[in-house]
């Protein structure tokens, strides 16, 4: 990896700690980092503890009121400064991102790109945090309502966007001025701790970040929410650890954002355009091997197109191909873990015992270790696993039916609520699908729908909060009511 980098200096072996490169734990712990392709260590890294993170938080307490202080056009400037590092670097970032990850390289660059399109973004709305003025209730009164940074905040993401999904949360909190404390997933520290080195060059001021690297999070997060120096815990990453995060935080009422897991449906009306359906299946289905939170989960296509979209997906899915992601051509790399594989495995199984059909893939892959074959699923019923839970991996379960109101109550059967997706033309039926499905998102004739520019964000328990777009600023923001009297 080190031979492909131009600038060296972004594979760092050190966590980040209330501004000082820590290359040594004081246990001596340390943990490897892998490169999920080939099972290589890339390199090892401090497995910090309690301790550690309690330093980094009482930096970032003490730093915080200072930066809360700049003004926003000088914060703006600093995130500017990173958004044009982050730029400037994306194929180095990219390529660190690939290695620890396994996404190909076009899709690592992709990330990196899109994580720098938050920091550019909430670099601009740095300068815009307004508040309000409100007429006042009695004739001498006047009332005010500034918006001012919660505090210290504090991060946990997981691997499979290992820059996008932190830079989602550092833009707005730095912008607002909040300082920012990251504990990135144990399986992709490096992309973290690279765009930290960059932000430290940006003029993120010492304390402001850290980034505390251990392989588990669990002790971590825990100090995280029990700690009252942390006003906000931050967190995207399955239902399951987010219920244990928001439990620890209810003894001090921190404030959460949560964005969790997903089980999208993806429904394909016989009126939609075939083509750009399976187009946009592909990309939501496919896209990061099938493990980001919006990628679809259950495929639903009406009866009378149903066979004929399942061909031309299988035709789709043939021309994918699988291997290291620093390959020539490469669309898919491997899945992140062999417990990937193994969930992976137990739903394809559960679904054929079920009487599902494999038409495409269905096993491991030729390559071997965590490359799995793109898969295809008919004959899906509501019964089998790939109904309830989100698989994370390359399984397209095909769902038939006949009815808009049947499909609506299937796809909405779910706890989950980020993403969905549906194909479709006739206008009326657009609008009472779109607002028919309980999902935090709906993409409407697309597969793909993150953007910087929009609300990006889940309903019932696919979390709390939303990233990005003019309300990105308000999860690290509290509203103070001000009330002036005797005018
Ligand atoms: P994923 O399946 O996407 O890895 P997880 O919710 O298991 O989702 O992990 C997301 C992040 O949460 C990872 O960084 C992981 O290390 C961290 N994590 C896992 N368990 C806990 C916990 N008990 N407390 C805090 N963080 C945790």
């Amino acid at each position: 990896l080190e031979d492909l980098l131009k600038n060296k200096e972004l594979l760092v072996s050190a966590a980040l700690v209330a501004g000082d490169w820590v290359k040594t734990a004081p246990s001596g712990k340390t943990f490897d980092v892998l490169n999920p392709s080939t099972g290589d260590v890339i390199t090892a890294l401090p497995d910090l503890g309690v301790d550690e993170t309690k330093t980094a938080i009482d930096a970032a307490y003490t730093a915080q009121k200072a930066w809360a202080a700049k003004t926003g056009k000088e914060r703006s400037a600093v995130l500017r400064k990173l958004y044009d590092l982050m730029v400037a670097n994306a194929d180095d970032l990219g390529a660190i991102l690939t290695a620890e990850m396994g996404k190909p390289l076009a899709e690592a660059k992709g990330e990196i790109l899109y994580g720098a399109s938050f920091i550019e973004w909430f670099a601009e709305e740095a300068k815009r945090v307004y508040g309000d003025v409100i007429p006042g209730h009695q004739p001498d009164k006047r009332i005010v309502v500034l918006k001012q940074p919660v505090g210290v905040v504090a991060s946990i993401t997981p691997w499979n966007f290992p820059n996008a999904m932190i830079a989602r949360k550092l833009g707005p909190a730095l912008a607002v001025g909040c300082a920012f404390i990251s504990k990135p997933a144990g399986e992709t520290p490096l992309s973290a701790l690279a765009m930290a080195k960059l932000a430290i060059e940006a003029g993120v001021p010492k304390g402001i970040l850290s980034v505390i690297t251990s392989k588990s999070s669990s002790a971590i997060g825990q100090e995280f929410c029990s700690n009252d120096k942390v006003r906000k815990i931050t967190f995207t990453g399955s239902t399951e650890v987010g219920r244990i995060l928001m439990r620890q935080s209810a003894d001090q009422i921190k404030k959460t954002s949560m964005e969790l897991g997903g089980n999208a449906p993806f429904i394909v009306f016989d009126d939609a355009d075939l083509d750009a359906a399976v187009e946009g299946a592909m990309i939501s289905k496919y896209r990061n091997n099938g493990q980001t939170c919006v990628c679809a989960n259950r495929i639903y296509v009406q009866s009378g197109v149903y066979d004929a979209f399942a061909e031309k997906l299988a035709a789709a899915v043939g021309k994918m191909k699988i291997g290291d992601g620093f390959g020539d051509g490469v669309t898919t790399g491997p899945l992140i873990s062999e417990d990937a594989v193994e969930k992976v495995e137990d739903h394809i199984a559960d679904a054929t015992s079920k009487g599902a059909k494999v038409i495409t893939g269905g096993k491991r892959h030729e390559l071997g270790g965590t490359f799995f074959e793109p898969t295809i699923l008919t004959g899906v019923t509501r019964d089998m696993k790939v109904a309830g839970e989100e698989t994370f991996g390359p399984v397209a379960p095909l769902f038939k039916f006949d009815d808009v109101e049947d499909v609506i109550e299937q796809a909405n059967d779910t706890i989950f609520g980020l993403a969905s997706y549906f194909y479709a033309r006739d206008l009326s039926k657009v609008w009472r699908v779109a607002e028919a499905l309980e999902y935090g998102m709906v993409g409407v004739n697309t597969g793909l729908i993150s953007t910087e520019v929009a609300p990006f964000g889940g309903v019932k328990q696919s979390g709390q909060g939303r990233e990005g777009s003019k309300y990105g600023c308000d999860d690290y923001l509290e509203m103070k009511y001000v009330c002036l009297g005797g005018i």
